[in-house]
């Protein structure tokens, strides 16, 4: 499905903005790139900032006006760093991804198209477009590099394929398992583990409950510092459950058993 998103770049002037712009549809999985007049290609500079997605820049098809590049396309989305007079149906780039998957589920072709480092896409560029598309940057420095500007565009198309195929957006399983293990412990959690620690502590004759000095509090202090994970926690339990059991001198459970 991927295969049918192009990614039309107007008169690119700076080589090295077609390279980076490869690289960043690659990572997504997107490889079909359609230059219109660019000012220089192919280049070494392209290939540099491609790092590797050369591939997609050998297959660049070169036309020389924006009307070639979207041929056979049935949904086309300009891109604009900045508000135009003509009003026109505007998205946001996780929109313009829901719209478009829409038409490629339906077997269509989409285009995205982006302008030049200077100036943008002209007015009459734009009207070709059935959607604008605005990343909506801060207004006071609202032009992203266009290379950055096609990897939002092509990250957003990725989820949204990716969401639609049921297909996992996490690492994989492994990672998950430890970032559930990784939830921050909680008030409650805290409180009864300082409980757990004040009697062990004192069962062991390292408290004296008749001369404390602070010491709850200072280790409260260093605990409250380490920022706890519930998976930590369950550690510094375990650890003094079994010096209780030594305390006691309870036969315990060694840890390799
Ligand atoms: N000076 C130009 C900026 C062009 S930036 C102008 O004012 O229009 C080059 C290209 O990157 C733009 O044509 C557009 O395709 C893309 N781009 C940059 N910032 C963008 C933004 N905030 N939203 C959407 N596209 C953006």
């Amino acid at each position: 499905m991927l295969q049918n998103i192009r990614i039309v770049l107007v008169n690119t002037s700076h080589p090295g903005n077609i390279g980076g712009a490869a690289r960043a549809m690659k990572n997504m999985g997107i490889s079909k790139l359609v230059l219109v007049d660019p000012v220089e290609f192919p280049s070494g500079k392209a290939v540099a900032r491609a790092s590797g997605a050369t591939d997609v820049l050998d297959a660049a098809q070169v036309v020389a006006t924006l009307e070639e590049a979207l041929v056979g396309c049935n949904l086309v989305f300009g891109t604009s760093a900045r508000e135009r007079r003509i009003p026109w149906p505007l998205l946001d780039p996780r929109e313009s991804a829901s719209k478009g998957l829409e038409e490629l589920q339906q077997g269509g072709e989409i285009a995205l198209v982006f302008g030049r480092e200077y100036a943008g896409l002209t007015n009459e560029e734009l009207q070709r477009c059935q959607y604008h598309v605005h990343i909506p940057s801060d207004p006071e420095f609202g032009s992203l590099n266009l290379a950055a500007a096609v990897q939002v565009l092509t990250y957003e198309m990725r989820m949204a394929y990716l969401a639609a195929q049921g297909q996992p957006t996490k690492m994989n399983k492994l990672e998950t398992t430890a970032m559930l293990n990784a939830q921050p412990v909680t008030a409650d959690e805290l409180e009864r583990f300082y409980g757990h620690l004040e009697s062990t502590l004192v069962q062991i004759g390292f408290l004296d409950p008749l001369k404390p000095r602070h010491l709850m509090s200072r280790l409260r202090r260093l605990y409250g510092r380490a920022g706890i994970s519930k998976l930590e926690m369950n550690i510094l339990r375990g650890i003094l459950t079994e010096t209780e059991k030594v305390a006691r001198g309870e036969p315990h459970k060694r840890r390799d058993d």
